[in-house]
């Protein structure tokens, strides 16, 4: 195996920003420091999904800003240029259909099919080792709530689900055939354990040689990390490999609100460094079996993220594991993604594309990710100006 690697330094912004000209550099800067004003995200999360369902013209500015940063483009086609740039620097893609929160059998089969298309595209186009799947895209949110609860289901909701459970199989092969893997989304707490036995049921049937299933492991969740131990287990006395995917948790305020509102426990950590010592834990426990366990550390964390470059070096394991995987979102945390790549670790940026005003949601959740805290510049906003200001020396 080999020994010597390239150290990585998450401070390198000549390699994080290599594939920029200044000139999206500056505008990239210019985006992320309004999304610092924390007064107009607080308004823009409100007015732009409402401008859009009164169908006020606002799609071209939303598509040359926010969307031009975050997202791949309307259509496959419009993302390949973004791929092929980003594989020139040995990073690659996770396609995102980026559509959520449809209601109708029809729809649902729109979306699993606009998925399949983006797994025949992965075979025409290389640098596409996964697709990711939001089960609440081909599923009723309601039915899977119900699922949740363990309530008995109608003869129509039974048929509702074995058509999602068509659906996800129909994915799962075509990604089967084509060699690449398929990502699922986790979502909230209260439809979760539903899309975890979904997964299973898929592992099982897929992950024989290889992992081609991934489930998302959310470890801003008290319960998880042992959850993922318990997944593990199962997946050893059947003799399938656990694919996961390991986040700290996107819907941190909802999920809090909700336990109030409905007096329960918060299923979520009490604070962010109980957040960060699971999460680093999941990375211990994942890179000490990647015999059998594929993962995918997918955090802008630059501590977790580096726990598992420094794990993988003393463990003497090769940099581009093939059981191990990284990922950032399109737009963000260059500094990790391309150091990684240019260090040899299979790293990847997570791209949504699909619809402007269906990618609204996704977009008002990054900019509300990236807004100021007290008072201080987003660490985006830092490594873009740091790179900047070295270029104009030059
Ligand atoms: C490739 C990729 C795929 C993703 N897929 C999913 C997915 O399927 N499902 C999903 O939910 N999210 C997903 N996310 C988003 C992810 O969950 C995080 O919201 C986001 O990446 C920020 O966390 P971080 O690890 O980058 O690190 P950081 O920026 O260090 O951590 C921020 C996160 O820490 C947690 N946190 C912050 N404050 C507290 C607190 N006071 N108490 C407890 N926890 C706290 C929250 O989860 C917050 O988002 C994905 C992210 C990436 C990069």
């Amino acid at each position: 195996m080999s020994s010597v690697k390239t150290k990585v330094s998450f401070e390198n912004t000549q390699i994080a920003f290599s594939y920029k000209s200044t000139g999206e550099l500056k505008k990239a800067a210019w985006l992320f420091s309004l999304i610092n004003q924390n007064w107009l995200v607080k308004i823009g999360t409100k007015l732009t999904p409402l401008f859009f369902y009164l169908k006020l013209p606002i799609k071209s500015v939303v598509r040359a800003t926010i969307y031009k940063q975050f997202c791949g483009g309307e259509s496959l086609k419009e993302c390949a240029p973004a791929i092929e740039r980003l594989a020139i620097h040995h990073v690659e893609t996770i396609l995102d259909y980026g559509v959520e929160a449809k209601e109708t059998d029809d729809e649902f089969d729109k979306t699993a099919a606009e998925i399949l298309k983006a797994i025949s595209f992965a075979r025409t186009i290389q640098h596409i080792p996964f697709v990711s799947v939001k089960v609440t895209g081909i599923a009723a949110f309601g039915l899977l709530e119900k699922l949740h609860r363990k309530e008995k289901l109608s003869d129509g909701e039974l048929l509702a689900w074995n058509l999602v459970k068509g659906r996800m199989h129909r994915l799962c092969n075509a990604a089967h055939d084509a060699g690449i893997g398929i990502m699922i989304d986790a979502e909230e707490t209260w439809i979760q354990d539903p899309v975890d036995e979904l997964a299973m049921e898929m592992m099982k049937f897929y992950n024989k040689a290889k992992a081609i299933v991934y489930n998302t492991i959310q470890l801003y969740r008290i319960d998880r990390l042992n959850v993922l131990k318990s997944f593990f287990e199962e997946a050893s006395e059947n003799n399938f490999l656990l694919g996961v995917k390991l986040v700290r948790g996107a819907y941190m305020e909802k999920e809090r609100r909700r336990a109030i509102e409905q007096n329960y426990p918060s299923p979520i950590q009490p604070n962010k460094e109980a957040a960060d010592r699971d999460y680093n834990d999941a990375v211990n426990f994942c890179i000490d079996h990647l015999d059998k366990i594929s993962c995918c550390i997918a955090s802008h964390n630059e501590k977790s993220s580096m726990l598992a470059v420094n794990l993988v070096d003393e463990k003497g394991l090769p940099a581009a594991h093939p059981h191990l995987h990284f990922s950032q979102l399109y737009g963000m945390s260059d500094n990790i993604t391309f150091n990684l790549a240019h260090a040899g670790y299979n790293v990847s940026k997570y791209l949504p594309y699909g619809p402007v005003k269906d990618v609204v949601p996704y977009l008002m959740r990054r900019a509300q990710e990236n807004t100021s805290v007290a008072g201080q510049s987003s660490r985006e906003l830092l490594l873009l100006k740091k790179e900047l200001k070295t270029r104009s020396k030059n």
